[in-house]
């Protein structure tokens, strides 16, 4: 499973990070998100799937192509 955040979509709101918080990381500039790992760890699938589903901007892709 591939995780990525669409930069253009991201407002920054933070529910990712506090959701998944060991795979997705904000920026000290814009507040924006990005995945931590293109490649999810097995134990982390759960976690993205659920902070993808949370994004209010539709904002984090995922795919389960390896
Ligand atoms: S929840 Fe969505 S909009 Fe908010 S920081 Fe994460 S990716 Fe960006």
């Amino acid at each position: 499973m591939k995780v990525w955040v669409d930069s253009q979509r991201c407002q920054g709101h933070t529910l990712c990070a506090m959701i998944a918080p060991d795979s997705f990381v904000l920026s000290d500039i814009d507040g924006s998100s990005s995945a931590v790992n293109d490649v999810v760890p097995p134990d982390q699938e759960d976690l993205v799937r659920e902070a993808a589903h949370s994004c209010p901007e539709q904002a984090i892709m995922i795919t389960d192509e390896t």
